[in-house]
């Protein structure tokens, strides 16, 4: 465990979270929920803080889509008064965005008692709010500890779980899409940490009966690789060990969904499908000759920028300024360094699909989140054939990183 940054997956959080509270004499606090995570844990996270003679305030937030915007912040910030408090988050990711987001602006701290493993971002300095309709990630703090009870894990409702799946599985094509863009791209890279964050991922798929019975057992290591995979994202000072082209492409479509004010879907929900289309393009390259790579790249001509600046447009239009500067060195890419970046690829053709084969192959991956009860096709995470179109083609402007989508675009994939 890291001393920093103390950690407790254990079968009763309470005792632990009580005697660290104490140890750092912290005795005022805002307990924040919802009016799923407060019957579940945190009416008795409440009750062990009170027993102490310790000061609670307690917001419970109401709604079925309790999302991190004003709304929901302002019912929070109702629930508190002009005194220092120690935020708690009872909640799975939402609720642990909003009070990381509201602690740190009041100059606090947050605790962080999860209710479902459901997500990789317990652990974050990032907080992704929504405002005017848009998420925005900002630098916030990270939690004083997190403490997890594993019965209320277990009991997390079964979507909650396969969409901790669903994040925790896309370290296998971030971490790809990572050593691509180390490989073609020059990006920093740190191999330990693309080690452990895939380990992490592994660790989970062989437990995939388990979790998919919600066995403790299977929920602990579910756990375990989210928070590890946080940890991969701390060390390396980047979300780059656990984001690569499938979460753009989820970012792309949440956007969407929020824009129109539609029912917001589990993030993990969406990363999982998206895992899905990431597989599928290095299912294609595993399948690719150096032949057949070296007339495809042949054939492919330097993208135009203005047809990728309406692209963006399209599909990410309250960040198109921001996102045509961070693409910058792709929308600006000369005829020549296209050329050697083309020559690159096809130099490094056998480390390309050396990597590849690091993938689980879509048809795993599929095989993986029906067994678990995961979402995967557009459908089951709410949008149409030409939405989910649009996050698998323009995607990959969310970021100036290369990945398997930018690859696959030079090669003819989509
Ligand atoms: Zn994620």
């Amino acid at each position: 465990m890291r001393t920093d940054l103390p950690v407790y997956i254990v079968n009763d959080a309470i005792p632990p979270f009580i005697a660290f509270c104490r140890e750092r004499d912290l005795n005022r606090f805002l307990l924040v929920a919802d009016t799923n995570t407060y019957p579940a844990l945190g009416r008795r996270v409440e009750a062990a803080l009170r027993d102490q003679g310790w000061d609670v305030r307690t917001a419970i937030l109401h709604g079925d889509d309790v999302i991190a915007d004003a709304t929901y912040m302002m019912q929070v910030l109702l629930a508190g008064d002009n005194v220092p408090r120690t935020y708690v988050a009872v909640g799975s990711g939402t609720i642990t965005d909003i009070s990381r987001f509201l602690s740190h602006r009041a100059a606090q701290k947050f605790i962080s008692l999860p209710t479902a493993a459901s997500v990789d971002g317990f652990t974050s300095i990032g907080a992704p709010i929504v405002v005017d309709g848009a998420k925005i990630t900002l630098v916030t703090h990270g939690p004083l500890a997190v403490f997890a009870d594993i019965p209320t894990l277990c009991a997390a409702p079964r979507p909650m779980i396969a969409a901790g799946f669903g994040d925790l599985i896309a370290k296998l094509t971030s971490v790809a899409d990572w050593e691509l863009g180390h490989l073609l791209w020059g990006e920093p890279y740190d191999a330990t940490i693309a080690q452990r964050s895939r380990d992490a991922a592994w660790a989970a798929v062989k437990q995939l009966d388990a979790i998919a019975n919600a066995e403790c057992e299977g929920v602990k290591t579910l756990m375990e690789g989210l928070i590890e995979s946080g940890f991969c994202m701390l060390d390396f000072g980047e979300t780059r060990p656990a984001s690569g082209a499938e979460h753009h492409i989820s970012h792309m479509w949440e956007m969407l969904l929020l824009r129109e004010g539609r029912h917001s879907v589990l993030h993990g929900a969406k990363v999982g499908v998206a895992v899905i289309v990431s597989a599928q393009r290095y299912d294609a390259i595993k399948a690719m000759s150096r032949d057949e790579a070296r007339d495809r790249l042949a054939a492919a001509v330097l993208p135009d920028r203005a047809a990728d600046i309406a692209a963006i447009r399209v599909a990410f239009p309250h960040m198109m300024d921001e996102l045509i500067e961070i693409q910058a060195p792709f929308l600006d890419m000369t005829e020549a360094q296209f050329g050697a970046l083309k020559a690159q690829i096809l130099d490094n053709w056998d480390t390309i699909r050396q990597i590849a084969a690091t993938v689980p192959s879509s048809a795993e991956v599929v095989g993986w989140l029906r067994r678990i009860g995961g979402t995967t096709t557009a459908a089951e995470i709410g949008l149409t054939d030409a939405e989910f179109e649009l996050g698998v083609r323009y995607g990959h402007f969310y970021r100036n990183r290369f990945s398997v989508a930018k690859l696959g675009r030079m090669l003819g994939l989509v």
